[in-house]
């Protein structure tokens, strides 16, 4: 069960059938990094089995247009967060800095600590980042007109629903993402179809919003945020790369991981809390103004994505242990495993966005959140 707020869980399955239905709709749909390593849970397959390859297959005979990897807009995650870091650190910017890709902290802290918000990064999340980028720079791309196109998201979460429905994350009142469904959602949508998912062949994203890295495998970890983060950042600062991507110190699932990496002599100190239980003695922290930390990832759920509320159902720490094994190893295996190696990204800000953080970017893929101490007011 999500431990944060999905009070008002609605299934978009009706929707997302009456898009596939809809001559008119172009409809795309993008898979999050967390929900390849537990699908296969579900048809009995061996748990941490990477099937990637066979949710393509099965998105493309339920008829979607486009398949296309949210580790794409992970990656894109990264080059604004990590820019937005290395910007407030060098203009004196508010700090510590948090991940924002979790809408169940976002609606934590925003519940919780409105005074706090400013600590947020400004970056939307993955998948809406994504949807953005679909119905800007792909539509254009292609000649779509955007209001024709029906962005999907397959996402591990129940919050990522209440995420979509938000007017912050929508361009002239059209949402980024039209409709989301949790892992859990898509293999009933899938059995209700009549697809065989453990006979299904192996297919690959389309591009170009469907190329990624190793950074962005891992987002559905505990950690796998900084780790993806500081690969990136340790290159933008130094203009080195890091000899060991494999950053140890930010995995496993203890409550809080600390991490302290040397950039050109100067020292950054991160934090990565694992599960929402585990935050608030950070933020007192920062309360206090006692806070050492320059940059913390917070995921609600222990353990990360891989966890969370919209995947296969089970109890046991050493069956989230296999599933994050499972994301490890797909990074291990990538070719790239930084986020600003993608070239399909490369290839984005040359002909679209400019650089990170600028003002096309600010437009689309940063956001603002809203106090919501009153939460009563909105039900
Ligand atoms: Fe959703 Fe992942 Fe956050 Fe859990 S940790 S609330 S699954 S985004």
């Amino acid at each position: 069960v999500c431990p944060t707020a999905a009070l008002r869980e609605r299934s978009h399955a009706k929707e997302v059938v009456n898009a596939l239905n809809d001559k008119k709709k172009f409809t795309v749909v993008q898979v999050a990094p967390a929900v390849r390593a537990t699908l296969g849970e579900e048809y009995n397959l061996p748990i941490g089995t990477n099937v990637t390859g066979k949710i393509i297959t099965g998105l493309r005979r339920l008829g979607f247009d486009k398949v296309f990897d949210t580790n794409f807009g992970a990656d894109l995650t990264i080059l604004e967060e990590a820019t937005e870091l290395i910007n407030r650190l060098g203009n004196g910017g508010v700090t510590p800095m948090f991940t924002s890709c979790c809408p169940g902290w976002i609606k934590f802290a925003e519940q919780n600590y409105p005074h706090l918000l400013e600590h947020l990064s400004t970056c939307k999340s993955p998948h809406e980042m994504e949807g953005a980028i679909i119905k800007s720079y792909y539509a254009k791309k292609m000649g779509l007109n955007p209001e024709d196109i029906f962005v999907v998201s397959i996402m591990p979460c129940t919050v990522k629903k209440f995420e979509a429905s938000r007017p912050e994350l929508s361009e002239d009142k059209m949402p980024d993402v039209d409709a989301v469904l949790t892992t859990r959602e898509l293999v009933r949508l899938f059995k209700v179809a009549g697809i065989d998912f453990n006979d299904l062949p192996d297919d690959e994203f389309d591009n170009p919003l469907g190329e990624s890295t190793g950074a962005a495998a891992i987002f559905g970890t505990s950690g796998g945020v900084m780790e993806a983060a500081l690969r990136t950042a340790y290159f933008k600062l130094s203009g080195k790369e890091l000899e060991n991507v494999d950053l140890t110190n930010v995995r496993g699932f203890d409550g809080v991981k600390e991490f302290s990496v040397d950039i050109n002599g100067s020292t950054v100190n991160v934090a990565v809390v694992n599960g929402i239980g585990n935050v608030r003695g950070i933020l007192e922290q920062i309360e206090r103004g006692e806070s050492k930390y320059h940059f913390i990832e917070v995921m609600a759920c222990p353990g990360g994505c891989i966890n969370g509320g919209g995947q296969p159902i089970h109890q046991k720490p050493e069956k989230v242990q296999k599933r994050a094994r499972a994301l490890y190893e797909i990074d291990a295996k990538m070719k790239n495993r930084k986020s600003h190696e993608n070239e399909s990204l490369k290839k984005l800000y040359n002909e679209f966005l400019g650089e990170p953080n600028g003002h096309l970017s600010h437009e689309l893929l940063h956001t603002t959140y809203v106090n919501r101490k009153n939460i009563l007011e909105e039900l």
